[in-house]
């Protein structure tokens, strides 16, 4: 059994507000911060490089869930693993050289994940599940401004569950993509572990506190 776990994305996060959001989480007994790379060519947005990973890990107790959103994660991922991330998730759609990269973080001791847009099946996981920490299924396109959930990931998520129950695959399932308190039972019943959520948590100053609370009770994290 997985433990759920309510992932908050510092990407959605007012960055001039980031030490009182470290409180707000802290307080609230989150555990993982999740970190959105993006380079500007797999998404259209640029954010987050290795030196915020290691001011993160040397200031912060967090398990930093390190998310490549970039063409060829296999030049960029060992920088983020000496920068300190704990897990690593890049997307099979970006790079032919996905078990090298998956061999290179395990080699650091560090969780291995992939992750899928939704354009892309869960079948072209299937030669890599039974050696990855963590499958994330995104439930938008990453890195554009679409605010709908995509219902099809429930689809994606219940063959991820059905696969690793049917194989005693180890991995978690994460979804990641405007997950709100009106997504995220379906998610956990589909049979996802982490939940990704950044705007529902941080889109307003007041309420985070309660926001993150609703998630987790709704999920049975922090139990
Ligand atoms: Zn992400």
């Amino acid at each position: 059994m997985i433990d759920t776990k309510i992932l908050p994305s510092l990407y959605s996060s007012d960055v001039g507000q980031w030490p009182s959001t470290f409180q707000t989480l802290q307080r609230n007994n989150t555990e993982q911060l999740h970190l959105d790379v993006m380079d500007g060519h797999f998404v259209p947005d640029m954010a987050f490089g290795p030196s915020l990973v290691e001011n993160l890990r040397a200031d912060t107790d967090f398990y930093l869930d390190v998310h490549l959103m970039t063409d060829q994660p296999e030049c960029l991922v060992e920088r983020f693993l000496k920068a300190g991330a704990d897990g690593i998730t890049f997307h099979i759609e970006s790079t032919s050289q996905a078990l090298d990269i998956i061999k290179k973080i395990r080699s650091y001791g560090k969780d291995a994940g992939v992750a899928l847009t939704p354009a892309t099946s869960v079948a072209n996981l299937e030669p890599v599940l039974n050696i990855v920490d963590s499958v994330l299924v995104m439930t938008n396109n990453p890195g554009t401004s679409d605010q709908n959930f995509w219902a099809p990931a429930l689809d994606k998520i219940q063959d991820l569950a059905h696969r690793r129950q049917a194989n005693n695959y180890k991995y978690r399932i994460e979804v990641d993509g405007n997950i709100t308190a009106d997504n995220i039972i379906d998610c956990y019943d589909a049979g996802a572990d982490w939940f990704v959520s950044g705007d529902y948590i941080f889109a307003e100053s007041q309420g985070q506190d309660d926001r993150l609370q609703e998630l987790s009770e709704l999920v049975g994290s922090n139990e």
